[in-house]
């Protein structure tokens, strides 16, 4: 992706003075003297393949969150656990790593989270080195995990070594670390494991490192992400199936009213056309048609769908697709006028969507516009709300300096098509927190991939700006914003 130069962002004056107070420099050397160090460490850490799924060696998750605990032991804090939670079947959730460090009388806590476990890695052949084995090759590292999620992990550790080391008993700040098991896997005790460990895990700033940065050299916030809603289309037509020579002409078949209806869900263009549906801000980034097209892999002559830029339709705007259908296949045909015809949908939502409101939409667009009056029925199924971040909210600006800073590039602000489930569940948890999105991904990281690999040297920015926001937010960044509160 190559984006339209991004303005640099903009700093209220607060921020500006605490800023110019931060030892900068310092830290930054803080941080390249033990890259090496967090460089090997990574290594071990992508030798283990802790992967979440029942398929896979239990045990060997467990030597991940094992490995985990002890880095950060070694980062001189002593309250480390392993958790873990039942799953609803009964089974036990990934385990996962939380530490604390508790903070100051008065002084705020920044929970930072990552996940150990990581995607299975695929057929050998595709890779060019073992993926459980880190290669560095051209400057990246190359292995499962060595970018999603273990950096995120190692960013978090030599963050936190970078501002102790540095600052001592100044640094004030709280720190809980809350290293998932189970991302992977769909995450699926992370309500239940934030129930049970509420106060644990409670937070002003959560920072989730989890994302990618807009390309090699430029790094992004990732300040919006699409919540998704899906559900059933139902048409029926007839009471039973009868013989198409007898009855067709006057009489549609289902699946062709179901067409007939799922035809009407988009314009002209190709945009959703269901009333009600919000459409976002459009994004300052875009991203251009040719690279979507490959990376898409449309085919030759394929027009693509909607308005505005194609940052926005895949952030901003709604979009919707038919993910499954229920009609006889083309091996069990007959000249038979099918009765009734089924479609899954599924409908991305723009930040600031809710998912019930979303639901409402659909069923009465469904509703009214049931195809020579068939009955059109809409059955909601699974809600995922969107995520937006307050771009002026003390720790998001703070953010944004510290990732402009580290880079000496304005961060681009980036949205997501996709969702993470958990962080809705993160937002519903702690309301009051605010979530900031980051990374160590790049385009070319290829996570859940073949040869997923880590930039080395956007890496090493990255832990930079993860130092630099600790430092900010330990020289006053959120203290406004507590006032307020209080
Ligand atoms: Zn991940």
């Amino acid at each position: 992706m190559t984006p339209q130069q991004p303005a640099a962002n903009e700093l209220g004056a607060n921020l500006t003075s605490i800023t110019a107070q931060l030892p900068t420099a310092e830290l930054r050397d803080r941080v390249a003297a033990s890259f090496a160090k967090t460089v090997a460490e990574l290594v071990e850490l992508v030798a283990i393949p802790g992967i979440a799924w029942d398929a896979f060696d239990a045990a060997q998750l467990e030597r991940s969150a094992e490995a985990v605990a002890e880095l950060i032991r070694s980062t001189g804090l002593d309250d480390v656990q392993i958790l873990r939670v039942a799953k609803d079947d009964g089974g036990q959730g990934g385990p996962a790593v939380v530490a604390r460090k508790a903070a100051a009388p008065g002084r705020p806590t920044v929970v930072l989270y990552a996940h150990h476990d990581v995607q299975p890695p695929g057929e050998r052949e595709l890779w060019s080195s073992e993926p459980f084995t880190a290669q560095e090759r051209g400057g990246r590292l190359y292995g499962r995990g060595a970018a999603d999620d273990k950096a995120g992990i190692m960013a978090h550790i030599a963050a936190f070594r970078a501002i102790t080391e540095t600052l001592g008993e100044d640094f004030g700040v709280g720190v809980t670390f809350f290293i998932e098991g189970e991302e992977e896997a769909g995450s699926p005790t992370f309500g239940t494991f934030l129930k049970e460990h509420r106060e644990l895990l409670a937070g002003d700033v959560i920072v989730v490192a989890d994302s990618a940065n807009w390309q090699v050299g430029i790094p992004a916030l990732t300040t919006s992400l699409r919540g998704l809603v899906d559900g059933t289309v139902d048409v029926r037509v007839t009471d039973h199936a009868v013989h198409s020579g007898m009855f067709g002409g006057p009489l549609l078949d289902a699946p062709t009213l179901l067409a007939r209806l799922i035809a009407t869900f988009h314009d002209e263009q190709g945009s959703v056309a269901i009333e009600g549906l919000h459409r976002g801000v459009e994004p300052v980034v875009d991203y251009p048609e040719e690279t979507f097209r490959a990376d898409a892999a449309v085919l030759e002559g394929v027009r693509l769908a909607g308005k505005g830029s194609i940052t926005s339709r895949l952030w901003t705007q709604p979009a919707l697709s038919v993910i499954g259908m229920d009609m006889p296949s083309v091996d069990m045909s007959s000249n038979t006028l099918l009765p009734a015809a089924r479609a899954k949908i599924s409908l991305r939502l723009a930040p600031g969507q809710d998912p019930s409101e979303a639901m409402a939409a659909i069923r009465e667009h469904v509703r009214a516009h049931a195809p020579f009056g068939a009955t059109a029925t809409f059955t909601p199924g699974e809600a995922g709300q969107a995520f937006a971040t307050n771009t002026q909210a003390p720790a998001a600006q703070a953010a944004l300096w510290a990732l402009g800073e580290s880079w000496g590039v304005a961060a681009v602000e980036t949205g997501m098509g996709g969702s993470i489930p958990f962080i809705a569940d993160l937002k519903a948890t702690y309301p009051n927190a605010q979530i900031l999105v980051t990374g160590v991904e790049d385009p070319d990281s290829r996570a859940h991939s073949a040869n997923e690999s880590l930039h080395l040297g956007d890496f090493e920015k990255a832990i930079v700006a993860q130092t630099l926001l600790l430092a900010a937010i330990n020289h006053g960044a959120l203290d406004e914003a507590r006032e307020q509160k209080a």
